[in-house]
C-alpha cells in the first residue's frame, strides 16, 4: 500500500550504479529507510539523486515485515543548497586541519603551506562563487609539494617521456606516485584512467581555478586516493568530502 508523508532526508547511501538507500525522518511514520530505485539516473522521476538535508513530500510503500521501504515519489519543498555549501565549507576546513596535522612535523616551519592554508580558510569563510573545491585542491598540491610527497605529473614515471596533450590515453598510478602513458600502463596494476583534461590540469595546477566542476571532482577523488596511499590510511574527514562532491549536483 502506498503511503504519503513529509520527510527530511537524514542519510544517503549509494546502492548500485543507479539507486540510493535513503533514511528519512518523517512526520507521521518517524525514521524510515527507503530505496529510491534509479534515483541516480539524470532523467529519473526523482530528478537526480536525493541529497542530504532535502525535505519534501514523499510517497512510499513499506511492509511491516520489512525494514526497507520503497520510495516512489519525492517532491522537495526544501533543498538546503546553502546548508550544503556551508556543510561542504566546514568539512573542507576540518579536512585542512587534519591534513596540516598529518603532513607536518613539530617545529618544522613551512611558510608556503601556511599561506595556502590561510587563503583556503578565507575562501571557505566567505564562500565566494564556488571556489571552495579549487582552493582546497591548490592547498593539497602545495602541501604535497612542500612535504616532498608531490606526484609526478610532467612525464611518464616509467619511460620518462614528457607529458603532452597527444598521448592516446592517460593513467595515474596511485602507489607509484605519478602518471603513466599507454605504452607503459600494462606494467602498473594500481592505476586509474584519467581524462586528457584532468591530466592537463594536473600538469599545470596553476590553471585549476579555471577547471569545470567535473574535472575538479575527478582531481579531488584522485588526490584523496593518493593521500590515503601516502598516509597508509584515509584521513577521517575525507569520507564526508568525497560524499559531498560525488553527488551529481555541484556544490
Ligand atoms: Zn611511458
Amino acid at each position: 500500500m502506498l503511503r504519503k508523508d513529509k520527510g527530511i532526508c537524514i542519510r544517503t547511501t549509494d546502492y548500485s550504479e543507479t539507486s540510493q538507500i535513503l533514511t528519512f525522518f518523517t512526520a507521521d511514520t518517524g525514521k524510515l529507510s527507503v530505496i529510491a530505485k534509479g534515483a541516480k539516473r539524470p532523467k529519473s522521476s526523482f530528478g537526480g539523486p536525493i541529497e542530504l538535508l532535502t525535505a519534501g513530500d514523499m510517497v512510499f510503500s513499506v511492509k511491516d515485515s520489512e525494514k526497507l521501504g520503497t520510495l516512489t515519489e519525492f517532491n522537495p519543498t526544501f533543498l538546503g543548497f546553502t546548508l550544503r555549501k556551508k556543510l561542504f565549507a566546514l568539512n573542507c576546513a576540518l579536512f585542512t586541519a587534519e591534513l596540516l596535522n598529518l603532513f607536518t612535523k613539530e617545529l618544522d616551519p613551512h611558510p608556503s603551506i601556511f599561506d595556502a592554508a590561510i587563503i583556503l580558510l578565507r575562501t571557505l569563510d566567505k564562500d565566494p562563487d564556488n571556489q571552495a573545491l579549487s582552493k582546497l585542491i591548490l592547498f593539497e598540491f602545495t602541501l604535497l609539494e612542500e612535504t616532498g610527497s608531490s606526484p609526478v605529473f610532467d612525464r611518464c614515471i616509467n619511460c620518462k617521456r614528457d607529458f603532452d596533450a597527444n598521448w592516446k590515453q592517460y593513467y595515474f598510478a596511485v602507489s607509484d606516485n605519478g602518471i603513466v602513458c599507454r605504452d607503459c600502463e600494462a606494467a602498473f596494476v594500481d592505476k586509474r584512467v584519467i581524462s586528457r583534461e584532468t591530466a592537463a590540469y594536473l600538469n599545470k595546477s596553476d590553471n585549476i581555478p579555471q577547471a569545470d566542476w567535473g574535472v575538479l571532482v575527478s582531481i579531488q577523488n584522485l588526490l584523496i586516493e593518493y593521500i590515503t596511499h601516502i598516509l597508509e590510511r584515509p584521513p577521517r574527514t575525507a569520507v564526508t568530502i568525497l560524499k559531498l562532491i560525488n553527488s551529481k549536483k555541484q556544490i
